[in-house]
Protein backbone atom coordinates (compact mmCIF):
# COMPACT_ATOMS: atom_id res chain seq x y z
CA UNK A 1 0.00 0.00 0.00
CA UNK A 2 0.91 3.31 -0.94
CA UNK A 3 1.45 6.03 2.10
CA UNK A 4 1.24 9.72 1.39
CA UNK A 5 0.76 12.55 4.02
CA UNK A 6 -1.57 14.89 2.29
CA UNK A 7 -4.15 13.28 -0.01
CA UNK A 8 -6.96 15.81 -1.87
CA UNK A 9 -9.89 13.91 -3.16
CA UNK A 10 -11.21 16.04 -6.24
CA UNK A 11 -9.15 18.47 -8.95
CA UNK A 12 -12.05 20.60 -9.04
CA UNK A 13 -12.08 24.27 -7.69
CA UNK A 14 -11.81 23.45 -4.04
CA UNK A 15 -8.99 20.37 -4.60
CA UNK A 16 -6.38 22.53 -6.83
CA UNK A 17 -6.85 25.56 -4.87
CA UNK A 18 -6.21 23.53 -1.29
CA UNK A 19 -3.60 22.07 -2.99
CA UNK A 20 -1.88 25.19 -4.33
CA UNK A 21 -2.95 27.05 -1.12
CA UNK A 22 -0.59 24.07 0.60
CA UNK A 23 2.31 24.69 -1.59
CA UNK A 24 2.45 28.30 -1.16
CA UNK A 25 3.26 27.32 2.33
CA UNK A 26 5.76 24.81 1.15
CA UNK A 27 3.23 21.72 2.47
CA UNK A 28 3.48 18.79 -0.35
CA UNK A 29 -0.07 17.24 -1.22
CA UNK A 30 -1.26 14.82 -4.10
CA UNK A 31 -4.52 15.56 -5.98
CA UNK A 32 -6.80 12.29 -6.89
CA UNK A 33 -8.47 12.97 -9.94
CA UNK A 34 -10.86 10.96 -11.68
CA UNK A 35 -11.04 12.24 -15.27
CA UNK A 36 -8.50 12.69 -17.36
CA UNK A 37 -7.88 16.17 -17.61
CA UNK A 38 -9.09 19.18 -15.79
CA UNK A 39 -12.29 19.57 -16.05
CA UNK A 40 -14.03 23.04 -16.53
CA UNK A 41 -17.73 22.19 -16.86
CA UNK A 42 -20.16 24.86 -16.32
CA UNK A 43 -18.54 27.50 -18.93
CA UNK A 44 -17.93 30.66 -16.62
CA UNK A 45 -18.69 31.90 -13.31
CA UNK A 46 -19.59 34.76 -11.55
CA UNK A 47 -16.31 35.55 -9.57
CA UNK A 48 -16.90 38.25 -6.70
CA UNK A 49 -14.44 40.31 -4.13
CA UNK A 50 -14.40 37.90 -1.58
CA UNK A 51 -13.42 35.32 -4.32
CA UNK A 52 -10.71 37.96 -5.99
CA UNK A 53 -9.02 38.40 -2.12
CA UNK A 54 -8.85 34.34 -2.15
CA UNK A 55 -7.63 34.50 -5.72
CA UNK A 56 -5.05 37.57 -4.99
CA UNK A 57 -3.26 34.74 -2.08
CA UNK A 58 -3.23 31.73 -3.84
CA UNK A 59 -1.13 34.24 -6.50
CA UNK A 60 -3.43 33.44 -9.63
CA UNK A 61 -5.23 35.78 -10.14
CA UNK A 62 -3.13 38.80 -12.43
CA UNK A 63 -3.35 35.90 -14.74
CA UNK A 64 -7.35 35.75 -14.52
CA UNK A 65 -7.86 39.42 -15.02
CA UNK A 66 -6.03 39.55 -18.35
CA UNK A 67 -9.09 37.63 -19.03
CA UNK A 68 -12.29 38.17 -17.99
CA UNK A 69 -13.71 42.18 -17.95
CA UNK A 70 -14.89 44.21 -15.25
CA UNK A 71 -19.19 44.04 -14.54
CA UNK A 72 -20.51 47.22 -13.26
CA UNK A 73 -23.97 46.83 -13.03
CA UNK A 74 -26.69 43.92 -12.08
CA UNK A 75 -29.92 43.81 -13.11
CA UNK A 76 -32.65 41.82 -12.58
CA UNK A 77 -36.08 42.19 -14.10
CA UNK A 78 -39.67 40.29 -13.47
CA UNK A 79 -42.17 39.69 -16.02
CA UNK A 80 -45.54 38.81 -15.89
CA UNK A 81 -47.33 38.31 -18.53
CA UNK A 82 -44.86 39.33 -21.08
CA UNK A 83 -45.04 42.96 -18.88
CA UNK A 84 -41.92 44.07 -17.04
CA UNK A 85 -43.04 43.91 -13.64
CA UNK A 86 -40.15 45.09 -11.48
CA UNK A 87 -37.15 45.80 -12.19
CA UNK A 88 -33.99 46.42 -9.73
CA UNK A 89 -30.54 47.48 -10.41
CA UNK A 90 -27.33 47.25 -8.51
CA UNK A 91 -24.06 49.54 -9.15
CA UNK A 92 -20.93 47.37 -8.44
CA UNK A 93 -18.56 49.17 -6.82
CA UNK A 94 -15.84 46.43 -5.67
CA UNK A 95 -14.69 43.53 -8.22
CA UNK A 96 -16.57 41.28 -9.85
CA UNK A 97 -16.20 39.51 -13.10
CA UNK A 98 -17.25 36.68 -15.06
CA UNK A 99 -14.18 34.07 -15.44
CA UNK A 100 -14.34 30.83 -17.93
CA UNK A 101 -13.84 27.98 -15.88
CA UNK A 102 -11.11 26.36 -18.10
CA UNK A 103 -8.44 29.56 -17.13
CA UNK A 104 -9.76 29.13 -13.44
CA UNK A 105 -8.58 25.26 -13.20
CA UNK A 106 -5.71 25.99 -15.79
CA UNK A 107 -4.29 28.79 -13.80
CA UNK A 108 -4.69 26.61 -10.47
CA UNK A 109 -3.69 23.28 -11.83
CA UNK A 110 -0.54 25.13 -14.02
CA UNK A 111 1.02 26.68 -10.72
CA UNK A 112 0.89 23.44 -8.84
CA UNK A 113 4.47 21.32 -8.93
CA UNK A 114 4.58 18.60 -11.91
CA UNK A 115 2.96 15.17 -10.37
CA UNK A 116 0.75 16.98 -7.76
CA UNK A 117 -2.46 15.89 -9.88
CA UNK A 118 -3.15 12.27 -10.68
CA UNK A 119 -5.80 11.77 -13.07
CA UNK A 120 -8.00 8.97 -13.57
CA UNK A 121 -7.66 8.16 -9.98
CA UNK A 122 -11.47 7.82 -8.72
CA UNK A 123 -11.74 7.03 -4.93
CA UNK A 124 -14.68 4.55 -4.55
CA UNK A 125 -14.35 4.33 -0.74
CA UNK A 126 -12.38 5.07 2.55
CA UNK A 127 -11.53 2.89 5.61
CA UNK A 128 -10.24 3.23 8.48
CA UNK A 129 -6.77 1.66 9.45
CA UNK A 130 -7.59 -0.15 12.42
CA UNK A 131 -4.06 0.43 14.15
CA UNK A 132 -3.37 4.21 13.25
CA UNK A 133 -6.80 5.17 12.51
CA UNK A 134 -5.25 6.81 9.31
CA UNK A 135 -7.52 6.79 6.25
CA UNK A 136 -6.93 4.39 3.76
CA UNK A 137 -8.70 5.60 0.21
CA UNK A 138 -9.87 2.71 -1.95
CA UNK A 139 -9.19 3.50 -5.32
CA UNK A 140 -11.14 2.27 -8.80
CA UNK A 141 -7.88 0.33 -10.20
CA UNK A 142 -7.94 -1.73 -7.13
CA UNK A 143 -5.20 0.28 -5.43
CA UNK A 144 -5.03 1.62 -2.03
CA UNK A 145 -3.24 4.79 -0.30
CA UNK A 146 -2.94 5.57 3.79
CA UNK A 147 -3.10 9.21 3.68
CA UNK A 148 -2.21 11.12 7.39
CA UNK A 149 -4.72 14.23 6.15
CA UNK A 150 -7.82 13.39 3.76
CA UNK A 151 -9.20 16.54 2.46
CA UNK A 152 -12.71 15.38 0.07
CA UNK A 153 -13.00 18.03 -2.45
CA UNK A 154 -14.89 15.69 -4.48
CA UNK A 155 -18.26 18.00 -5.09
CA UNK A 156 -22.00 17.20 -4.32
CA UNK A 157 -21.43 13.72 -4.60
CA UNK A 158 -18.41 13.39 -2.59
CA UNK A 159 -17.56 9.84 -0.88
CA UNK A 160 -15.66 11.89 1.82
CA UNK A 161 -18.49 13.74 3.16
CA UNK A 162 -20.27 10.11 3.13
CA UNK A 163 -16.42 8.82 5.33
CA UNK A 164 -17.79 11.83 7.83
CA UNK A 165 -21.03 10.87 8.08
CA UNK A 166 -22.56 13.98 7.12
CA UNK A 167 -26.70 13.94 5.53
CA UNK A 168 -27.24 13.76 2.08
CA UNK A 169 -27.92 16.77 0.27
CA UNK A 170 -31.57 17.99 -0.75
CA UNK A 171 -32.08 18.88 -4.03
CA UNK A 172 -34.48 22.01 -5.15
CA UNK A 173 -37.08 21.07 -7.90
CA UNK A 174 -35.12 23.26 -10.19
CA UNK A 175 -32.34 21.94 -12.82
CA UNK A 176 -29.97 24.40 -14.46
CA UNK A 177 -28.39 24.65 -17.79
CA UNK A 178 -25.35 26.45 -18.13
CA UNK A 179 -23.14 27.53 -21.79
CA UNK A 180 -21.11 29.67 -24.18
CA UNK A 181 -22.83 31.47 -27.03
CA UNK A 182 -20.24 32.98 -29.70
CA UNK A 183 -21.08 36.07 -31.86
CA UNK A 184 -18.64 36.47 -34.49
CA UNK A 185 -19.91 40.38 -35.05
CA UNK A 186 -20.24 41.03 -31.52
CA UNK A 187 -23.60 40.71 -29.54
CA UNK A 188 -23.95 44.64 -28.69
CA UNK A 189 -24.86 43.82 -24.88
CA UNK A 190 -24.47 46.00 -22.45
CA UNK A 191 -21.85 44.81 -20.03
CA UNK A 192 -23.98 43.94 -17.03
CA UNK A 193 -25.00 40.59 -15.53
CA UNK A 194 -29.16 40.49 -16.71
CA UNK A 195 -31.12 38.28 -14.94
CA UNK A 196 -34.82 37.86 -15.73
CA UNK A 197 -37.37 36.11 -13.78
CA UNK A 198 -40.39 34.91 -16.19
CA UNK A 199 -42.81 32.23 -15.17
CA UNK A 200 -41.04 28.88 -14.46
CA UNK A 201 -37.71 30.44 -15.90
CA UNK A 202 -34.67 32.55 -14.59
CA UNK A 203 -32.15 33.01 -16.77
CA UNK A 204 -29.25 35.41 -17.07
CA UNK A 205 -26.12 36.51 -19.37
CA UNK A 206 -23.23 37.75 -18.79
CA UNK A 207 -21.13 38.84 -21.40
CA UNK A 208 -17.12 38.22 -21.34
CA UNK A 209 -15.90 40.19 -23.92
CA UNK A 210 -17.15 41.73 -27.38
CA UNK A 211 -18.13 38.60 -28.70
CA UNK A 212 -18.71 35.94 -26.04
CA UNK A 213 -21.34 35.79 -23.91
CA UNK A 214 -21.78 33.13 -20.71
CA UNK A 215 -25.19 32.54 -19.74
CA UNK A 216 -27.79 30.11 -17.66
CA UNK A 217 -31.14 29.24 -17.96
CA UNK A 218 -32.80 27.73 -14.71
CA UNK A 219 -36.46 26.00 -14.67
CA UNK A 220 -37.90 25.95 -11.24
CA UNK A 221 -40.16 22.85 -11.63
CA UNK A 222 -38.86 20.57 -14.06
CA UNK A 223 -36.85 17.93 -12.16
CA UNK A 224 -37.70 15.76 -15.23
CA UNK A 225 -35.16 16.51 -17.71
CA UNK A 226 -31.46 14.29 -17.25
CA UNK A 227 -30.04 15.57 -20.68
CA UNK A 228 -28.54 12.14 -22.43
CA UNK A 229 -26.03 14.29 -24.53
CA UNK A 230 -25.27 17.94 -25.76
CA UNK A 231 -27.84 17.55 -28.20
CA UNK A 232 -30.48 17.06 -25.64
CA UNK A 233 -29.57 19.20 -23.38
CA UNK A 234 -29.63 22.21 -26.34
CA UNK A 235 -33.49 20.81 -27.04
CA UNK A 236 -34.31 21.40 -23.67
CA UNK A 237 -33.28 24.73 -22.88
CA UNK A 238 -34.62 25.93 -26.27
CA UNK A 239 -38.00 24.58 -24.75
CA UNK A 240 -37.44 26.48 -21.15
CA UNK A 241 -36.71 29.43 -23.25
CA UNK A 242 -39.73 29.34 -25.63
CA UNK A 243 -41.63 32.59 -24.58
CA UNK A 244 -38.98 34.50 -23.93
CA UNK A 245 -37.66 37.13 -26.44
CA UNK A 246 -35.98 36.73 -29.96
CA UNK A 247 -32.61 37.58 -28.58
CA UNK A 248 -32.49 34.63 -25.75
CA UNK A 249 -33.68 32.33 -28.24
CA UNK A 250 -31.07 32.96 -30.58
CA UNK A 251 -28.47 32.73 -28.09
CA UNK A 252 -29.81 29.47 -27.17
CA UNK A 253 -30.03 28.25 -30.59
CA UNK A 254 -26.33 29.24 -32.00
CA UNK A 255 -24.90 28.51 -28.73
CA UNK A 256 -21.72 26.25 -28.30
CA UNK A 257 -23.30 22.90 -27.63
CA UNK A 258 -20.30 21.28 -26.58
CA UNK A 259 -19.87 24.07 -23.57
CA UNK A 260 -23.61 22.96 -21.96
CA UNK A 261 -23.96 21.43 -18.59
CA UNK A 262 -27.54 20.40 -17.10
CA UNK A 263 -27.25 20.36 -13.51
CA UNK A 264 -30.20 19.33 -11.01
CA UNK A 265 -29.19 21.89 -7.99
CA UNK A 266 -28.79 20.58 -4.76
CA UNK A 267 -27.88 22.06 -0.92
CA UNK A 268 -26.73 20.96 2.19
CA UNK A 269 -29.06 22.91 4.54
CA UNK A 270 -27.72 25.62 6.63
CA UNK A 271 -29.28 23.61 9.47
CA UNK A 272 -26.41 20.88 8.38
CA UNK A 273 -23.86 23.15 7.80
CA UNK A 274 -24.39 24.81 11.49
CA UNK A 275 -24.36 21.32 13.55
CA UNK A 276 -22.45 19.03 11.02
CA UNK A 277 -19.23 17.31 12.15
CA UNK A 278 -16.34 18.22 9.58
CA UNK A 279 -13.82 16.16 10.99
CA UNK A 280 -13.23 12.55 11.46
CA UNK A 281 -9.53 11.85 12.65
CA UNK A 282 -7.86 13.72 10.23
CA UNK A 283 -10.22 13.80 7.24
CA UNK A 284 -12.24 16.80 6.51
CA UNK A 285 -13.89 18.40 3.47
CA UNK A 286 -14.01 21.93 1.39
CA UNK A 287 -15.76 23.41 -1.61
CA UNK A 288 -18.83 21.57 -2.51
CA UNK A 289 -18.44 18.18 -0.79
CA UNK A 290 -18.79 20.84 2.59
CA UNK A 291 -21.14 23.25 1.57
CA UNK A 292 -23.18 22.62 -2.04
CA UNK A 293 -25.74 25.56 -2.47
CA UNK A 294 -27.56 27.04 -4.78
CA UNK A 295 -26.16 29.02 -8.01
CA UNK A 296 -28.82 32.25 -6.81
CA UNK A 297 -26.19 34.20 -5.10
CA UNK A 298 -22.72 33.27 -7.34
CA UNK A 299 -21.01 32.33 -4.25
CA UNK A 300 -20.16 28.19 -4.38
CA UNK A 301 -16.97 28.78 -6.28
CA UNK A 302 -15.59 31.59 -4.34
CA UNK A 303 -16.85 29.96 -1.04
CA UNK A 304 -14.35 26.98 -2.22
CA UNK A 305 -11.39 29.25 -2.92
CA UNK A 306 -11.85 31.04 0.48
CA UNK A 307 -11.58 27.18 2.54
CA UNK A 308 -8.85 26.44 0.74
CA UNK A 309 -7.02 29.92 2.25
CA UNK A 310 -8.06 29.21 5.32
CA UNK A 311 -7.13 25.41 5.23
CA UNK A 312 -4.20 25.71 4.61
CA UNK A 313 -3.25 28.52 6.67
CA UNK A 314 -4.47 26.73 9.68
CA UNK A 315 -2.45 23.64 8.87
CA UNK A 316 0.48 25.45 8.18
CA UNK A 317 0.37 27.22 11.47
CA UNK A 318 0.33 24.11 13.57
CA UNK A 319 2.72 21.61 11.39
CA UNK A 320 4.93 24.98 9.75
CA UNK A 321 6.50 23.80 6.43
CA UNK A 322 8.73 21.04 5.32
CA UNK A 323 7.60 18.02 6.76
CA UNK A 324 8.66 15.95 3.31
CA UNK A 325 5.89 13.41 2.16
CA UNK A 326 4.87 11.28 5.09
CA UNK A 327 4.33 14.38 7.77
CA UNK A 328 6.32 12.10 10.07
CA UNK A 329 7.46 14.61 12.39
CA UNK A 330 3.91 16.11 12.80
CA UNK A 331 1.59 14.70 15.29
CA UNK A 332 -1.80 13.92 14.67
CA UNK A 333 -3.29 16.23 17.88
CA UNK A 334 -1.98 18.80 16.01
CA UNK A 335 -3.17 18.25 12.80
CA UNK A 336 -6.49 17.48 14.42
CA UNK A 337 -6.55 20.58 15.82
CA UNK A 338 -5.80 22.80 12.51
CA UNK A 339 -8.82 21.12 11.22
CA UNK A 340 -11.10 22.01 13.89
CA UNK A 341 -9.65 25.22 13.47
CA UNK A 342 -10.39 25.48 10.46
CA UNK A 343 -14.13 24.19 10.64
CA UNK A 344 -14.94 27.05 13.04
CA UNK A 345 -13.51 29.81 10.89
CA UNK A 346 -15.20 28.84 8.48
CA UNK A 347 -19.14 27.76 10.05
CA UNK A 348 -20.28 30.95 10.21
CA UNK A 349 -19.44 32.23 7.03
CA UNK A 350 -21.35 28.96 5.44
CA UNK A 351 -24.38 29.02 7.28
CA UNK A 352 -24.91 32.95 6.74
CA UNK A 353 -23.92 32.21 2.62
CA UNK A 354 -26.01 29.02 2.73
CA UNK A 355 -29.50 30.59 4.35
CA UNK A 356 -28.76 33.61 2.07
CA UNK A 357 -28.69 31.40 -1.18
CA UNK A 358 -31.76 29.38 0.07
CA UNK A 359 -34.21 31.91 1.27
CA UNK A 360 -32.95 33.34 -2.45
CA UNK A 361 -33.71 30.39 -4.47
CA UNK A 362 -36.82 29.95 -2.38
CA UNK A 363 -37.83 33.49 -3.03
CA UNK A 364 -37.69 33.03 -6.86
CA UNK A 365 -39.05 29.95 -7.19
CA UNK A 366 -42.31 30.66 -5.64
CA UNK A 367 -45.08 31.70 -7.77
CA UNK A 368 -47.06 33.41 -4.90
CA UNK A 369 -46.56 36.88 -4.06
CA UNK A 370 -47.31 36.89 -0.51
CA UNK A 371 -45.06 34.14 -0.18
CA UNK A 372 -42.11 35.69 -1.93
CA UNK A 373 -42.85 38.85 -0.31
CA UNK A 374 -42.06 36.66 3.48
CA UNK A 375 -38.72 35.70 2.01
CA UNK A 376 -37.43 38.83 0.85
CA UNK A 377 -38.90 40.76 4.59
CA UNK A 378 -36.75 37.70 6.29
CA UNK A 379 -33.84 38.35 4.54
CA UNK A 380 -33.84 41.91 4.64
CA UNK A 381 -34.31 41.18 8.67
CA UNK A 382 -30.96 38.66 8.55
CA UNK A 383 -28.77 39.97 5.92
CA UNK A 384 -29.66 43.79 6.35
CA UNK A 385 -30.25 46.27 3.30
CA UNK A 386 -27.19 45.86 1.53
CA UNK A 387 -28.04 42.26 0.28
CA UNK A 388 -24.09 41.98 -1.62
CA UNK A 389 -22.61 42.10 2.01
CA UNK A 390 -21.23 38.52 1.67
CA UNK A 391 -19.18 39.85 -1.41
CA UNK A 392 -17.10 41.98 0.86
CA UNK A 393 -16.28 38.90 3.07
CA UNK A 394 -11.97 38.87 3.17
CA UNK A 395 -10.81 35.14 4.48
CA UNK A 396 -7.52 37.00 5.05
CA UNK A 397 -3.93 35.93 4.21
CA UNK A 398 -2.36 32.62 3.61
C1 LIG B 1 -25.90 26.51 -12.37
C2 LIG B 1 -24.73 26.84 -11.46
C3 LIG B 1 -24.16 28.11 -11.53
C4 LIG B 1 -23.11 28.44 -10.67
N1 LIG B 1 -22.58 29.70 -10.75
C5 LIG B 1 -21.60 30.04 -9.89
C6 LIG B 1 -21.02 31.35 -9.96
O1 LIG B 1 -21.38 32.17 -10.80
N2 LIG B 1 -20.05 31.66 -9.06
C7 LIG B 1 -19.60 30.76 -8.13
O2 LIG B 1 -18.71 31.09 -7.34
N3 LIG B 1 -20.12 29.51 -8.06
C8 LIG B 1 -21.10 29.13 -8.91
N4 LIG B 1 -21.61 27.87 -8.86
C9 LIG B 1 -21.08 26.93 -7.85
C10 LIG B 1 -19.75 26.34 -8.29
O3 LIG B 1 -19.87 25.79 -9.58
C11 LIG B 1 -19.34 25.24 -7.31
O4 LIG B 1 -19.48 25.68 -6.00
C12 LIG B 1 -17.86 24.85 -7.53
O5 LIG B 1 -17.69 24.32 -8.83
C13 LIG B 1 -17.46 23.82 -6.50
O6 LIG B 1 -16.16 23.35 -6.77
P1 LIG B 1 -15.67 22.00 -6.11
O7 LIG B 1 -14.24 21.86 -6.52
O8 LIG B 1 -16.01 21.97 -4.67
O9 LIG B 1 -16.56 20.85 -6.77
P2 LIG B 1 -16.58 20.35 -8.29
O10 LIG B 1 -16.43 21.48 -9.22
O11 LIG B 1 -17.80 19.50 -8.41
O12 LIG B 1 -15.28 19.44 -8.42
C14 LIG B 1 -15.22 18.18 -7.83
C15 LIG B 1 -14.10 17.40 -8.52
O13 LIG B 1 -13.95 16.15 -7.85
C16 LIG B 1 -13.86 15.12 -8.81
N5 LIG B 1 -14.39 13.92 -8.15
C17 LIG B 1 -15.66 13.71 -7.71
N6 LIG B 1 -15.77 12.50 -7.13
C18 LIG B 1 -14.53 11.93 -7.20
C19 LIG B 1 -14.02 10.68 -6.76
N7 LIG B 1 -14.79 9.78 -6.15
N8 LIG B 1 -12.71 10.42 -6.98
C20 LIG B 1 -11.91 11.34 -7.60
N9 LIG B 1 -12.35 12.54 -8.05
C21 LIG B 1 -13.65 12.84 -7.84
C22 LIG B 1 -14.72 15.59 -9.97
O14 LIG B 1 -14.35 14.95 -11.18
C23 LIG B 1 -14.42 17.08 -9.98
O15 LIG B 1 -13.30 17.40 -10.77
C24 LIG B 1 -22.64 27.49 -9.71
C25 LIG B 1 -23.20 26.22 -9.67
C26 LIG B 1 -24.24 25.88 -10.53
C27 LIG B 1 -24.82 24.50 -10.45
Amino acid sequence: MEEIGIVIVGGGIAGLATSLALHRKGIKSVVLERAEKVRSEGAGIGTLTNGWRALDQLGVSDRLRLTSNLIHKARTMLIEDGKKKRAFVLNIKDEARCIRRNDLVEALADALPDGTIRFNSQIVSIEEDETTSFPIVCLSNGNTIKAKVLIGCDGANSVVSDYLRLGPKKAFACRAVRGFTNYPNGHGFPHELLRMKTGNVLVGRLPLNANQVFWFVVHMQDSQHNGKDQKSIANVTLKWVDELSEDWKEMVKICDVESLTLTHLRYRSPWEIMFGKFRRGTVTVAGDAMHVMGPFLGQGGSAALEDAVVLARCLARKMGPDHGDLLKDCSVKSIEEAIDEYVNERRMRLVGLSTQTYLTGRSLQTQSMVIRLMFIVLLVLLFGRDQIRHTKYDCGRL
